[in-house]
């Protein structure tokens, strides 16, 4: 394990780099950690170096291992980063301390429901596909801030983010840019873009978020 938690120190000295050539203040960046098909045997080595904020793409693999994680190692928070079902809100809304991947007005309205049965509040980010690329998630970016009003407006639920994830191979600069101009637009703070191929750019672009898996953990399997 010893791997693990020198490239996840590497990746934290990285992201403070990349803070600082950014000329942001050092430690303003949040690593969320993208854990999803690690093990939690794999997972503990980089909560004990000190990590706080983990990802994962799909509700029900969070389930199989976080709720015994998070009892034992109080402080920690989830992020959903995956595509969210409707069938799923209720169990995202109770596991997850944040849900990145908002993006159409059924999820809305189930969140909102599920929200108010349990009283449990999950940060929201909506999920912009800057890439309009037909496979992937997220709401197209000249619909995003009407879809961000429709949430605050006809759902109440308090928006304070949005994510992206560029389309593989391209320069992820422009989808950056892209982002930051509808943060703007949509008045939230949040933003969570940057993998691990792209995180030093993303910062020096404005990111407060960045979700990095392979730099941390190594090459996952491809069917993940
Ligand atoms: C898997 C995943 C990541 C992490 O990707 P890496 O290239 O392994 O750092 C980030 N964001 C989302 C939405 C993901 O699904």
């Amino acid at each position: 394990m010893a791997g693990q938690t020198s490239h996840f120190e590497q990746t934290i000295a990285k992201i403070r780099q990349a803070e600082s050539s950014a000329d942001r203040s050092v430690g303003s960046v949040v690593l969320v950690a993208v854990s999803k098909t690690r093990t939690a045997n794999e997972i503990k080595p980089v909560i004990k170096a000190g990590q706080k904020v983990f990802g994962e793409n799909r509700v029900q693999e969070a389930q199989g291992k976080w709720p015994a994680l998070k009892q034992q190692y109080p402080g920690l928070a989830l992020h959903l980063i995956g595509p969210l079902q409707s069938n799923k809100t209720a169990d995202a809304v109770q596991l997850f301390d944040v849900i990145e991947s908002v993006d159409r007005e059924k999820i809305a309205a189930s969140l909102a429901k599920e929200m108010d049965k349990s009283g449990r509040r999950p940060a929201l980010y909506v999920q912009v596909n800057t890439g309009e690329e037909p496979q992937k998630a997220g709401i197209p970016p000249g619909e995003a801030v009407a879809f961000v009003e429709t949430c605050r407006q006809k759902y109440g639920l308090a928006i304070t983010g949005l994510m992206c994830i560029p389309p593989a191979g391209e320069n992820p600069g422009p989808h950056f840019a892209l982002l930051v101009k509808l943060a703007d637009h949509c008045k939230v703070t949040d933003l969570s873009m940057g993998m691990s191929g792209d995180f030093e750019t993303a910062i020096g672009m404005g990111a407060t978020h960045v979700r990095v898996g392979t730099a941390i953990f190594g090459e996952r399997d491809p069917q993940g």
